[in-house]
């Protein structure tokens, strides 16, 4: 499998960024994992839109959707110059019935749910869900492939369930929206010191802090959150790849 962070920021994306978006390869298949504010515009540096299969929607915040529609957009014109022949599949859940039907649109983008309890299989990578702690409906994605995986906390705070959900991973992207000391919980996020707690108690092989703030010295929360965790963590950037 092969990770590309695309986006990191939370909120909004400074210039020249984008905010949570993530691109997956294995094998010929394409799936990104959100697609924020300035997604659409970074994706291209990295792949031609009409090769994307699916996207997974953790929840329905714009930080995490805000390109959406833009996407769909590129959809309709891909189609339009028969440069694919494919509708994009978009994966959200339906615990938010307003943004499952963003999802959709004709002619371009088929919305489908996923939840819980049961795996999704894109191509030949197994993706499966936890349900997190966030203001509105919200879900981790564990992606495995090859006796490999990775989770991508999405937005949450510290749960227990995100621990065994995150078992033995091979990478954990996990959120820090705050640094050590400030109480993210009252955000319904995470900061640096708890994802360093998360991925040394889930046994994460490695660490990369994500959904990153606007304020402070980022170089701090990787110093605070390898107080927690023994193994090697860094920051997400845009471009940095991952092979699993
Ligand atoms: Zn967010
Ligand atoms: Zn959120």
């Amino acid at each position: 499998m092969k990770i590309t962070v695309v986006g990191y920021w939370g909120a909004y994306p400074e210039k020249g960024e984008a905010t949570s978006c993530y691109l997956i390869e294995h094998k010929g298949m394409k799936v990104v994992i959100d697609c924020g504010s300035g997604a659409v515009s970074q994706l291209q540096q990295y792949t031609e839109l009409k090769d994307i299969d699916a996207v997974v929607f953790t929840h329905y915040h714009a930080d995490h959707t805000a390109d959406l529609g833009v996407l769909q957009y590129s959809r309709i014109v891909d189609k339009g110059l028969e440069r694919t022949s494919d509708h994009l599949i978009m994966y959200g859940h339906q615990e938010d019935p307003d943004g499952f039907a963003t999802l959709s649109k004709e002619g371009a983008a088929q919305g489908l749910p996923y939840n819980d309890k049961e795996s999704l299989h894109l191509g030949e990578m197994t993706f499966s869900f936890c349900r997190t702690d966030h203001p509105v409906p919200c879900f981790a994605v564990r992606v495995e492939a090859e006796g490999r995986s990775f989770v991508f906390t999405a937005d949450t705070t510290y749960i227990d369930a995100l621990e065994s959900f995150s078992r033995d991973t091979d990478l954990l992207i996990a959120e820090t929206s705050f640094y050590e000391g400030q109480e993210a919980k009252n955000f319904g996020h995470m900061n640096s010191t708890e994802a360093g707690r998360l991925a040394e108690r889930s046994g994460a092989v490695k660490l990369v802090l994500t959904h990153l703030p606007h304020f402070g010295r980022h170089d701090d929360l990787v110093t605070e959150a390898k107080k927690e965790f023994g193994g090697p963590a860094e920051l997400a950037a845009s471009g940095n790849i991952y092979e699993l």
